[in-house]
């Protein structure tokens, strides 16, 4: 079953029996204290424990939430599926969360599209929370974490042509043993550098802080695949030879 509603998706929470778990995540912005961020993502919470029947447990950045870290152990652990909002494109949380926590049933919003007004709250269809079995919780995790910079693999467009590896100076990808690419040292990658995205034919690797939005995954790229551009590689083999 495709989960393409909350209703689809509370159908089969209950279904799992499993009704204390966590059911719907929520990854906040680094600027929680920002005087608009902040009370944004507290009004979307209180819409969000209004209307959804289910436990909410909310986390740090997507992006920055460290590779191997007890959160994602823990949402593995608590199974299918899984709601999750953060500040990251769609195609990025969703390839992020799988990456990390193996889960499949899975359904991510994008809490900037929902603060620009381009997906509708209110709009999103919520199942009627009357049912005393469900438990409605919110858990907080509070963490500082450093900002970080790296690709994102869309695993579901890849084509495994391995350029990525082979342009990267730094590193920062391997060939796994199903001949797969792997973001293998995600902390190496130069900060601000898309690079690699540009190289890639799939349009398969996400920034998702950079703003373009076809490198950041908002959009889908529709064009011919643009080089990577002098400046940037100039950039790259600057910095392999420490002049930057
Ligand atoms: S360059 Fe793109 S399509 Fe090719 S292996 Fe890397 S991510 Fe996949
Ligand atoms: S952006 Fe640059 S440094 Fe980062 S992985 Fe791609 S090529 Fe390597």
């Amino acid at each position: 079953m495709d989960i393409t509603s909350f209703q689809d998706y509370f159908t089969l929470k209950q279904g799992s029996r499993s009704p204390f778990s966590p059911m719907l995540l929520f990854f906040r912005h680094r600027s929680v204290s920002d005087p608009v961020i902040g009370p944004f993502e507290e009004s979307t919470l209180e819409t969000l424990r209004r209307k959804f029947s289910g436990n909410i447990w909310v986390l740090p950045h997507l992006y920055d939430l460290p590779d191997f870290c007890e959160e994602f152990r823990e949402i593995r652990d608590n199974g299918e599926p899984i709601v999750a909002f953060s500040w990251l494109p769609v195609r990025a949380a969703f390839a992020r969360l799988r990456q990390r926590t193996g889960v499949t049933k899975l359904t991510c919003f994008d809490l900037a599209e929902i603060h620009n007004s381009a997906v509708s709250l209110e709009s999103l269809s919520f199942p009627d929370s009357n049912d005393a079995e469900i438990f409605v919780e919110i858990r907080r995790s509070e963490k500082s974490l450093h900002k970080r910079w790296y690709p994102i693999i869309d695993e579901q467009v890849c084509q495994n042509c391995l350029e990525c590896v082979n342009f990267c100076l730094f590193g920062v990808y391997t060939i796994q043993e199903n001949q797969t690419p792997l973001v293998e040292q995600p902390d190496q990658c130069r900060d601000g550098c898309p690079a690699c995205s540009r190289v890639c034919p799939a349009g398969a690797i996400l920034f998702p802080e950079y703003d373009d939005p076809v490198i950041s995954g908002r959009q889908k790229r529709t064009e011919i695949v643009e080089p990577a551009t002098k400046d940037e590689l100039d950039r790259l083999i600057d910095q392999v030879e420490g002049k930057r």
